[in-house]
């Protein structure tokens, strides 16, 4: 199933993300993770690709073709293009070719840490963009890009950020899945903006459930997104308490996209970390 057509289809489109292992030995714990949230029969699942080809981006396709033919549920591919040879993009497109997997997240990708900016390999796809076109050109993937509802950490502004998108889609994105964010309204601003500059491909609300202070922490630094108060003081509050925090992480990600579904948000991806509990709480409450 394409995801293009998923979207005409239904709204919300709900669907979760997964990343493969780092180790061959976390393989069984994957495979278990995902027998449990494709029991949940969500719209797609989508399967990280660690950039430059690093960790367990070789198990991407693989984990894709499963998801399609073990369990018949849609899914998505993502690639990264950062630190990548033509050659191994060719080669990446031509293995999903060949597992039945047509649908890829098109990325530029961030370099692993402690990798300096001077042993980058030279790519012809420098942007997501770069890549898009490069996909489109094979005629036969539905391919989407990533969105960030308070602007990329790199990018300049909001507007320069959405200016961008807008080229994605001129790219052949056909569809976009947003960065996580706590901040509804700012969700709201930014899809209100993207539409006004021409953005008219469905976008889906990424949302990550909060399950530690550090995780929190590490997600802000690393994403640059605004934490709301209500955020702060429930972290605040249950501290010591990590069974308590996690379940104040889970109702405020329900509250999340029940408020974004009833806005009529074209879909919502909620980030699993591998959890298919939080997986399973989440989906049943929306
Ligand atoms: P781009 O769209 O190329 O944007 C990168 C920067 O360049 C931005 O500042 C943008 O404003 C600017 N820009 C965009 N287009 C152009 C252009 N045409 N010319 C000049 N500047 C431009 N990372 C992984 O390693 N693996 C994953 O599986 C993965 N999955 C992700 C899934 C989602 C839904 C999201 C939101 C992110 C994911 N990431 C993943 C992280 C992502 O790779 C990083 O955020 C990365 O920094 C940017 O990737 P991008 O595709 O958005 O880049």
């Amino acid at each position: 199933m394409l995801i293009k057509d998923l979207y005409k289809a239904k709204k919300p489109v709900r669907s979760f993300e997964i990343f493969p292992p780092k180790k061959d030995a976390d393989e069984e714990s994957i495979v278990g993770a995902i027998e449990e949230i494709a029991a949940l029969q969500p719209d797609f699942i989508s399967v990280t690709y660690s950039a430059g080809g690093s960790g367990g981006s070789g198990k991407t396709a693989e984990l894709a073709q499963m998801i399609e033919q073990k369990y018949g549920i849609a899914s998505i591919a993502h690639l990264t293009c950062i630190n990548a040879e033509k050659s191994k993009i060719d080669a990446v497109l031509q293995e999903l070719k060949n597992k039945g997997v047509h649908n890829i997240l098109a990325l530029r990708g961030d370099l692993p840490p402690g990798v300096a900016k001077e042993s980058v390999v030279k790519c012809p796809y420098e942007n997501a963009s770069d890549l898009l076109q490069r996909i489109a050109a094979e005629g036969s993937f539905c391919a989407g890009g990533a969105c960030y509802p308070e602007g990329h950490m790199d990018s300049e502004n909001l507007s320069q950020d959405i200016d961008f998108l807008k080229f994605k889609q001129d790219c052949g994105a056909e569809f976009l899945i947003s960065q996580l964010f706590f901040d509804n309204e700012r969700f709201l601003m930014f899809l209100n903006k993207a539409r006004q500059a021409g953005v008219e491909i469905p976008i889906s609300a990424g949302i990550m459930p909060i399950f530690s202070r550090s995780q929190i922490e590490r997600m802000i630094f690393m994403c640059g997104v605004s934490l709301p108060a209500e955020v702060v003081k429930f972290v605040h509050k249950y501290e010591g308490n990590p069974e308590d925090l996690r379940k104040a992480g889970l109702e405020f990600a329900i509250a999340q996209a029940r408020y974004l579904i009833n806005e009529g948000v074209d879909g919502v991806h909620i980030y699993t970390m591998n959890k298919p509990a939080a997986a399973r709480k989440i989906f049943e409450s929306i």
